[in-house]
């Protein structure tokens, strides 16, 4: 069976985070493994505490299976600040870990902050150019790349200096855009560009939308597709998935991993 690991943080809501990657991967069918790197207090409302682990504590849970079982891929999800994301970067690059898709977590839909801003340049140094495909929705590219992205030609250009920080394959997604009708994703390779039209579904349970996708993303490439494939097969998946948001909760509900 083929494996699939997330480091990353837990939503005790279940929506997103660690919670959102392992349903993920269960469906489908990648034997899904976790390193912990925060608990978050979280429900459909918003986010209520976040409570990080150490830097320690995420090596040796990375250790513990790279000793053992190894992966076929792996995602990183909320990496909270610097300390961490150096761990995970050297040990990404210990265990020769490179089907590697970054989800660049930042700030939570009710605008809890999920990455101190101080370890953005850790992430553009060290992760990054680990990272086979990194997923930013509109604002985190904007942070990454420190420039604003209004246009289509904006997303191009904004996805050409990511892939000069090292990233082989970037996946600028359009859902923060401001298109009413329609959300545009951009894939380029270093050479191509491609874009995946998908309606806008009006539905307010979109909570984990961004880590259902990129967990989606690493499953496919588990399994051995090529990103352009697998970035098909997640687009697919995330729709159904917000198609059938689940209405729990008072606030934004999660996106149905089972869809
Ligand atoms: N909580 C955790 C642990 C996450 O990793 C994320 C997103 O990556 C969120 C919450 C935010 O989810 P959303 O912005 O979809 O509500």
């Amino acid at each position: 069976m083929k494996m699939a690991l997330t480091i990353a943080g837990s939503d005790s809501g279940g929506g997103a985070g660690i919670q959102a990657d392992l349903k993920t991967f269960q469906e489908l069918e990648v034997f899904g493994m976790s390193a912990l790197t925060a608990v978050t207090a979280q429900n459909t409302l918003g986010v209520h505490g976040v409570y990080p682990m150490t830097a320690e504590v995420v090596i040796e849970q990375m250790k513990a299976i790279g000793e053992d079982m190894g992966t076929d891929a792996v995602k990183t999800g909320m990496l909270f600040n610097a300390e961490i994301i150096e761990a995970v970067s050297v040990n990404l690059t210990k265990y020769h870990w490179d089907n590697v898709v970054v989800d660049p977590v930042m700030i939570a839909k009710g605008g809890a902050s999920l990455l101190q801003m101080e370890a953005i340049s850790a992430m553009q140094k060290f992760l990054l150019p680990l990272a086979k495909v990194v997923t930013p929705n509109i604002p985190e590219a904007e942070v990454l790349t420190g420039m604003s992205i209004r246009t289509a030609e904006d997303k191009r250009e904004a996805a050409k200096k990511l892939h000069a920080l090292g990233v082989q394959n970037i996946v600028l997604k359009g859902g923060h855009d401001e298109n009413p009708s329609e959300s545009i994703d951009l894939l380029f390779d270093g050479k191509e560009f491609y874009t995946f039209t998908s309606k806008r579904i009006p539905t307010k349970n979109t909570h984990g939308t961004g880590c259902t996708f990129s967990a989606a993303i690493t499953a496919e490439l588990a399994k051995g597709a090529d990103v352009y494939q697998a970035v098909i097969k997640a687009k697919d998946f995330i729709q159904a998935a917000i198609e059938d948001g689940i209405a729990i909760g008072q606030g934004h509900g999660p996106t149905n991993h089972g869809a």
